[in-house]
């Protein structure tokens, strides 16, 4: 059943509605275990609703534990995404010389 506060939540949020669907204005977030309202979620367009699964809080956090959880990951990754760049900016560097 659609109730009419969905209805008015539609008119202030439905900027993007290509489906012809109604526009969600709340979203439960499984993570926290609440209803938040859907400017609090990531825009994620692989998702059926296009919201993130998670609220932003939740994302974030998400986000902040596993990066503490793989510390040695993620600087492993900057480290490899600079020595890759560099050697782009190497490149480029000798084809500007080369010219
Ligand atoms: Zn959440």
């Amino acid at each position: 059943m659609l109730d009419l506060g969905e209805v008015a939540g539609y008119a202030l949020v439905g900027t993007t509605n290509m489906k012809g669907r109604m526009m969600k204005t709340e979203k439960y977030c499984p993570s926290c275990k609440e209803i938040v309202p859907i400017d609090q979620f990531y825009r994620n367009w692989n998702m059926a609703d296009g919201l993130a699964w998670t609220c932003k809080a939740c994302a974030l956090r998400a986000t902040k534990k596993w990066k503490l959880k793989n510390a040695d990951k993620v600087r492993e990754y900057g480290r490899r995404w600079r020595a890759k760049n560099r050697a782009k900016h190497l490149a480029e560097h000798k084809k500007l010389e080369t010219v």
